[in-house]
């Protein structure tokens, strides 16, 4: 049987890991919060009591951390696990990162005999839980077709970006646009109620129409327009602001590199930098139309 570990089991991590063993394999996961550590624990999963526990034994180590640093941290350096794990481990980075970490991660995993791909995820924490994300990854064919019967327990769609660090590429272009589509979903909303309309009326209007999206159709950020969304839920859970706020400058580092415009994500970037700046970090990234609706 595939032993996996499992690092870093917060609202994305957790789900994922719990579908891995409810799909049969063996699954030893560590996080530094307790009471992540607890809920996969309670849901059939070996918590182990640091990153060493979790990886020993382990052929596959997966990670779903918050940013690069913490990535960088976890594989690199004196003290990171790819000085000691077994050469033909298959290591898989699903956090959403920069792409030079994780073609830096990359470059080491293979100078280390290590399989390495990045895989970062779309599909929110409900995709999560359903296990129906979209993957998009990045690295060598060999190494992206050996990690494909776990990434298919978690999610429904695997696509092959390209070489080290394109998965992060694909992740930054799409959530760019994700920030885009959710301040501009809330602009609109805010809008159509300041001048009388019911939000639900008008949403449902918009999804019939040309102004049809993701976060208008399936994540609606006005409270009470949808049950299972975290805006029906005081903004608690789901995908932190300040998680879009980091995506949101990943694309903007990216277009500053390559020379491309990216003046829509700037704009995006900025309200979500003041919406972080007054105390919402922590709040589900569709509370975002609490700018609009002062
Ligand atoms: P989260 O903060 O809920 O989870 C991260 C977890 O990592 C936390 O539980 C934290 O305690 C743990 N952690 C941090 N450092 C650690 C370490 N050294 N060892 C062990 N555990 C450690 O965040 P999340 O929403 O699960 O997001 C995780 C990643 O997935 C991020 O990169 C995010 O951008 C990306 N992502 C999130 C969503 C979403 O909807 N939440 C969607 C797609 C991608």
């Amino acid at each position: 049987m595939q032993h996996i570990a499992f690092i870093g089991l917060g609202n994305m991590g957790g789900p994922m890991a719990i579908n891995l063993v409810k799909a049969g394999y063996a699954v030893r996961g560590f996080d530094l919060a307790a009471e992540a550590l607890g809920h996969f624990a309670a849901h059939g999963g070996s918590a182990a009591r640091s990153v060493a526990e979790a990886v020993a034994g382990a052929d596959t180590i997966i990670s779903m951390l918050p940013a690069g640093k913490h990535v960088a941290a976890l594989y690199l350096g004196d003290e990171g696990l790819f000085a000691s794990l077994p050469q033909g481990t298959l290591v898989i980075d699903c956090s959403t990162i920069d792409a030079q970490t994780a073609r830096e991660v990359g470059r080491i995993a293979e100078h280390s005999g290590l399989c390495f791909i990045d895989a970062p995820v779309s599909g929110g924490t409900a995709g999560a839980a359903a296990g129906t994300l979209t993957f998009m990854a990045g690295g060598d064919t060999a190494n992206v077709d050996a990690a494909r019967p776990l990434l298919s327990s978690m999610g429904r769609r695997i696509f092959h970006a390209g070489d080290a660090g394109a998965g992060q590429i694909a992740k930054a272009c799409n959530n760019m646009l994700l920030g885009i589509l959710m301040a501009g979903t809330s602009e609109a909303l805010a809008l159509g109620v300041k001048n009388g309309l019911d939000p639900a009326v008008l949403s449902e209007i918009m999804a019939s129409s040309s102004g049809r999206n993701w976060a208008l159709e399936l994540y609606n950020p006005w409270p009470g327009v949808m049950d299972n969304v975290p805006a029906s839920h005081g903004y608690q859970g789901g995908f932190m602001a300040e998680l879009m706020l980091k995506d949101l400058g990943l694309a903007e580092e990216m277009a500053l590199h390559s020379h491309a415009a990216n003046p829509l994500g700037a704009l995006a970037r900025s309200l979500f930098e003041q919406h972080v700046a007054a105390g919402n970090g922590k709040l589900d990234f569709s509370s975002i139309v609490q700018q609009f609706r002062r």
